[in-house]
């Protein structure tokens, strides 16, 4: 696909002034930050600001994050290319396009059908093929595909959900906002010789994670 250059500027511009000063410094995860375009992941009205320092509306009441938060997150997996990582909470589908780039296999799971119908449209045109997709609570994992290698929530709960816990692969790592529904603290929780760690990595504002294993709504 070609796009005009002024796009490739914008994302050179919010990789170098948004992300490096910020301490992204992962080589993976900026490469994919620079590659692929987070404007097919906004409506066509919001395209001029998508490269913006802010998180956007993406309809139903959602949000697609900050570029600084999807990439945080990203790094902080620490992906190495052989990964299978499971999403919860696919919104737009920018933040898997960006895992798929540097991991095997993503598999996404989006509670809201509208959303998941435009984020699949946008994986196709752009040849996204390792996302694998569904419709679901994703607070319940995805069963028959566990282990994963790395689990990102995008969609803030009051705790870790449990089967979430139990379908990380050992070693493994999980990234989620976890709080009340205003703020939340953007957790890493670790898996190694069968032990759990969790830690905090900083402070982030989130939509609710709702499901069984989350808000009642
Ligand atoms: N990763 C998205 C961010 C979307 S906002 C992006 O890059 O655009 C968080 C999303 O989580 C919303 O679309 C919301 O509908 C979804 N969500 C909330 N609770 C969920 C649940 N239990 N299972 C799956 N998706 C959920």
């Amino acid at each position: 696909m070609t796009l005009p250059p002024s796009w490739d500027i914008n994302q050179e511009r919010m990789v170098e002034e948004q992300l490096i000063p910020r301490g992204i410094t992962d080589p993976a995860t900026l490469q994919a930050m620079r590659t692929v375009p987070r404007h097919l992941f906004v409506d066509d009205a919001m395209a001029s600001c998508a490269y913006g320092d802010y998180p956007l509306p993406i309809g139903a009441g959602q949000t697609i994050s900050q570029p600084y938060i999807v990439a945080l997150m990203t790094q902080s997996l620490q992906l190495q290319g052989h990964e299978r990582v499971l999403e919860i909470g696919t919104g737009s589908g920018y933040q898997a396009a960006i895992l798929s780039r540097i991991c095997e296999k993503v598999f996404t799971i989006e509670r809201i059908d509208s959303l998941l119908v435009r984020a699949r449209k946008t994986f196709d045109r752009l040849h996204y093929h390792n996302i694998i997709s569904r419709i679901d609570d994703g607070t319940a994992g995805w069963p028959s595909e566990a282990p994963f290698d790395g689990i990102l929530v995008t969609a803030g709960g009051p705790k870790i959900p449990e089967p979430l816990i139990e379908q990380l692969a050992d070693p493994g790592r999980m990234v989620i906002p976890v709080g009340d529904q205003y703020l939340q603290e953007l957790q890493l929780l670790e898996k190694r010789d069968g032990a759990v760690s969790v830690s905090t990595i900083e402070f982030v504002r989130f939509v609710s994670l709702i499901g069984a294993h989350g808000w009642a709504n």
